[in-house]
């Protein structure tokens, strides 16, 4: 892949490791035990944690470690053709995703017998769903309190035709000549990627590059989420 020959520009001008202007805040559903909002571009993210909490029916009980369950929603309303609200398979599949990328994060065995359930809503989309809905469950954890061995940062990265590029728009993913679509979550601390997904085709080198750029974005998505964190911790309304 020969980065130089560019011949692709980005339709709202950013550099190819640019994502859009990101903002996140913890404590925004005052009835759940933690929670975020994170905003990237035109795709809103909000998190609500509840839990550790009693799990029932008991045989779903695991004595060695709490059970978490995530679920993911498109609102009707978050994109132009209105979607169905009943939950579609994508949400099912997306919501198995952002568990399994959410579950190194979090010290499970401290809470045997009990269950952690993490409620992820999209109020607006525009592309990078999923890896906005992980950055919010992140903070969210971390705002209700839960041991955590670290937070995670999310982003897709992705291709437009040869060129490589971070965070890509709902208008990106529609790129006539091909788009590629890479979403990753990293955890910085243990060096360790818990989702990688692949949707599309990329070359080798193109592979490496995307893989380069987009774990570098996600440890600063985890700076952004820990001064969140601060800020609400200092504004000092935290049950
Ligand atoms: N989308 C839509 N209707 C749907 C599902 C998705 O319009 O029922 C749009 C929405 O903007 C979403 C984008 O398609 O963000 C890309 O969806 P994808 O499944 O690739 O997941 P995401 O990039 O949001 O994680």
């Amino acid at each position: 892949m020969n980065q130089s020959k560019k011949a692709v520009k980005r339709p709202d001008g950013r550099k190819v490791d640019e994502i859009r202007k990101v903002s996140c805040k913890a404590g925004v559903v005052k009835n759940a035990d933690g929670s975020a909002e994170f905003i990237i571009g035109n795709t809103t993210a909000i998190a609500a944690v509840y839990g550790p909490r009693e799990l029932y029916p008991k045989f779903k009980q695991d004595p060695s470690r709490a059970l978490l369950r995530c679920k993911y929603n498109l609102m009707s309303f978050s994109v132009s053709d209105r979607k169905r609200p009943a939950p579609s398979r994508r949400d099912i599949e997306l919501g198995l995703v952002i568990k399994n990328a959410l579950s190194q994060l979090i010290f499970l065995e401290k809470y045997p017998k009990l269950a952690i359930d993490v409620f992820i809503e999209i109020s607006q989309a525009d592309a990078g769903t999923r890896c906005a809905g992980i950055c919010a469950a992140s903070l969210a954890l971390a705002d209700a309190g839960i041991q955590m061995r670290e937070l995670a940062g999310s982003i897709a990265a992705g291709a437009l035709g040869d060129l490589v590029v971070l965070d890509l728009t709902k208008e990106e993913e529609d790129y006539p000549e091909g788009a590629t679509d890479l979403p990753i979550t990293y955890l910085p601390k243990q060096g360790l990627i818990t989702s990688l997904q692949l949707d599309g085709d990329i070359s080798f080198a193109g592979f490496k590059k995307a893989l380069k750029m987009g774990i570098n974005k996600c440890k600063e998505l985890v700076k952004l989420q820990e001064e969140a964190l601060k800020i609400n911790y200092l504004k000092g309304d935290k049950k």
